[in-house]
C-alpha cells in the first residue's frame, strides 16, 4: 500500500487513545492475521503477545469460529430487538449460563465492554428503584481503573483523559487502589486487606442507603496488571452483603479463560452480583460484550404497569455475535483450554521472573495467562526510571523492530498470548520478548 496514501486515510480517522501525529511516525497498518500471527502490509510477521488488545482468545480468525460465523450468516444476521430475538441469542443465553458461577444467569449481549459497563450501571440503578431503594444509585469504584469509554464508563473508571470531557457525571464515588497503598505496608496481604476495607469504610462514609454498587476489575489493567489477593474480594463481597451492595466484577479483560478459568470470579471463589463480559467472547471476529446478572435480580424489572428495564441498543442480542461466543464457549470447554491456560501462564511467568536477571524488573503479576512485568531503573529500592527515560518507551520501538506485539506502558508492560498458543509459539514470544528488552535496555542507555 503506498506510504502517502497511509498517511493521507490515517490523517482521516483517530486511533484509540493515541496522538496521530505520533501514530504516523510510524504507521502500524496491518492487513492478515492468522491464529497468533499478524502482518503490516510490509508483509512483516509480529506474534501477538497481546491476542490483539486481551481480545483474540481463540487467536485471529480460529476455523470454528470463521464457520460458526459463515453458518449464522447463512441463515439470519439481525433479529430487531425491539420486538424479537434471535434463536442463535436464546441458544447463547443458555451456553453462557453454563459456565457463569452460581445463579449468573441472565443475559443480555450488546456491541462491546462499554456499553455492558453502562448496561449494568442502568441496571442496578433501576433495580433498587423497583425494590423501593430509590435513593441507593452510587457506585464505588477504584481509583486507577478503566471500565470503558463512554461517558458513565469513563466516570467510574479514573482515566487522565476523563477531564476533557469534564464535568464527570454525578453518583460515581471513588475509593484507593491496592497499588496506590502498597509502598505503606510490608506485604501484598496487608495491602489488600486494608484496601479492602475502605471500600467498607467507604459505602458506610457515604451512607448505604446511597450506594448501589461497587464496581471493580478482578485484576486492574492499565495500573499495570494488579492483581489482587482472594481475600480482598472476600472482604468486599461481605461489605457489599452486608449494606445490601451489589458486586459487579468487570470481567471485560480478565474473562473469557485466561486467569484458568471461565471467569476470574471463578478463580478467586468469589461470585459477583453481576459480570460484564466482552473482549475474549468473540475472540475479535466481531463486537460483542454482555451483561451477566443475577438471575432473581431480573424479577425486579417484571410485574405490573408493563415494567421493564429502560434500555436497549440496536445491535443488542445480536445474533451473530451470539453464534461466534456460543462457539467460543463450546471451543474452549471441548479443547480444556482453562486448563491450557494455567499451564501456558506458569511457564511465561517462569521465563517473565527470569528477566529480574537484567535489573530492571521490578515485579511480576497476574493470573494465568493475564501477566504484566513492571519495570523500574533500581528494583531493589523501588527507584523508577526518569520520564525522559522510560524503558517502556523504548520497549515499544525494539518490540516493534523484533515483531512482537504487547501492551507498554512507560513504566510496564503485559502479555496475553491466546490460549490456543502452542509451546513453540510460547516460545517464540518469550524469546522476542527477551530479547526486546535487552534491545530496549540498550537503546535507554544511549539516549
Ligand atoms: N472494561 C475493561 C476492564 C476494559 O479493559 C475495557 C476495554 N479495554 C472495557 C471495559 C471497555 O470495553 P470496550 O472497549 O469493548 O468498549
Amino acid at each position: 500500500m503506498d506510504k502517502q496514501y497511509i498517511n493521507s486515510m490515517i490523517e482521516k480517522t483517530f486511533i484509540d487513545f493515541m496522538s496521530t501525529d505520533d501514530f504516523l511516525k510510524d504507521p502500524f497498518v496491518i492487513n492478515k492475521s492468522e491464529g497468533v500471527w499478524v502482518w503490516d502490509v510490509d508483509g512483516k510477521s509480529y506474534i501477538d503477545g497481546i491476542g490483539g488488545i486481551f481480545v483474540t482468545s481463540l487467536g485471529h480468525r480460529y476455523p470454528r469460529l470463521v464457520d460458526a460465523m459463515k453458518k449464522q450468516i447463512d441463515t439470519l444476521t439481525l433479529a430487531p430487538p425491539l420486538h424479537s430475538i434471535s434463536d442463535a441469542t436464546l441458544r447463547f443465553i443458555d451456553r453462557l449460563g453454563q459456565v457463569t458461577p452460581e445463579n449468573l444467569n441472565f443475559v443480555k449481549t450488546y456491541s462491546g465492554g462499554s456499553e455492558s459497563i453502562e448496561s449494568a450501571i442502568k441496571f442496578v440503578r433501576q433495580y433498587f428503584k423497583e425494590m423501593g431503594h430509590p435513593d441507593k444509585y452510587k457506585i464505588i469504584s477504584n481509583y486507577l481503573s478503566y471500565h470503558g469509554a463512554t461517558l458513565g464508563a469513563t466516570t467510574a473508571g479514573d482515566s487522565p483523559h476523563a477531564i476533557k470531557f469534564g464535568p464527570p457525571l454525578p453518583g460515581f464515588v471513588k475509593t484507593l487502589s491496592p497499588k496506590q497503598l502498597r509502598d505503606r505496608f510490608s506485604s501484598w496481604e496487608e495491602t489488600c486487606r486494608f484496601a479492602a476495607n475502605l471500600v467498607r469504610q467507604r459505602i458506610e462514609a457515604e451512607n448505604p442507603e446511597s450506594v448501589a454498587a461497587f464496581l471493580v476489575e478482578p485484576i486492574c489493567n492499565v495500573a499495570g496488571i494488579i492483581t489482587p489477593t482472594a481475600e480482598y474480594y472476600r472482604i468486599i463481597r461481605k461489605a457489599c452483603d452486608d449494606y445490601n451492595v451489589i458486586l459487579i466484577f468487570d470481567e471485560v479483560l480478565t474473562g473469557i479463560g485466561k486467569t484458568g478459568d471461565m471467569f476470574a470470579a471463578q478463580t478467586y471463589g468469589v461470585t459477583p452480583d453481576i459480570i460484564c463480559s466482552g473482549k475474549g467472547l468473540s475472540s475479535g471476529m466481531l463486537p460483542m460484550g454482555s451483561m451477566i446478572a443475577r438471575e432473581d435480580m431480573a424479577d425486579a424489572f417484571r410485574g405490573e404497569n408493563h415494567r421493564c428495564f429502560g434500555h436497549g441498543h440496536t445491535y443488542a442480542n445480536f445474533p451473530l455475535g451470539c453464534a461466534v461466543a456460543t462457539e467460543v464457549i463450546n471451543i474452549i470447554e471441548e479443547l480444556k483450554l482453562c486448563e491450557r491456560a494455567r499451564v501456558i501462564g506458569n511457564y511465561l511467568r517462569t521465563r517473565l521472573e527470569k528477566l529480574k536477571d537484567y535489573g530492571v524488573v521490578r515485579e511480576v503479576r497476574g493470573l494465568g495467562t493475564l501477566l504484566g512485568v513492571e519495570l523500574e531503573e533500581d528494583p531493589v529500592n523501588h527507584r523508577p526510571f526518569p520520564n525522559d527515560r522510560m524503558l517502556g518507551n523504548a520497549l515499544k520501538k525494539t518490540a516493534r523492530a523484533n515483531g512482537v506485539i504487547l501492551r507498554i506502558s512507560p513504566d510496564w508492560f503485559a502479555v496475553s498470548p491466546p490460549l490456543i498458543s502452542t509451546d513453540e509459539e510460547i516460545e517464540e514470544l518469550c524469546n522476542r520478548i527477551e530479547k526486546s528488552l535487552l534491545d530496549a535496555i540498550e537503546l535507554n542507555r544511549k539516549n
